[in-house]
């Protein structure tokens, strides 16, 4: 293999990164500080939520994994 595999799955990176990302509610403007994406995949793209705890807007980003 040319490029370096260190055991996770594409899942388990996103979800890495995504434990970073900001949860500032697009609606209300709400920081949900300790909020968390979920996320699932179906192997070629992964769709992540993350529902407010104020207003209960649901926040829908998907990345395709690329293959
Ligand atoms: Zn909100």
């Amino acid at each position: 293999m040319a490029t370096s595999n260190r055991g996770m799955n594409p899942l388990d990176t996103l979800r890495g990164r995504y434990d970073d990302v900001e949860t500032v509610c697009p609606a209300c403007g709400y920081d949900d500080a300790d909020g968390k994406w979920t996320g699932e995949t179906d192997g070629a793209e992964v769709r992540y939520e993350h529902a407010c705890p104020s207003c209960g807007h649901v926040a829908v980003r998907r990345i395709t994994i690329g293959r």
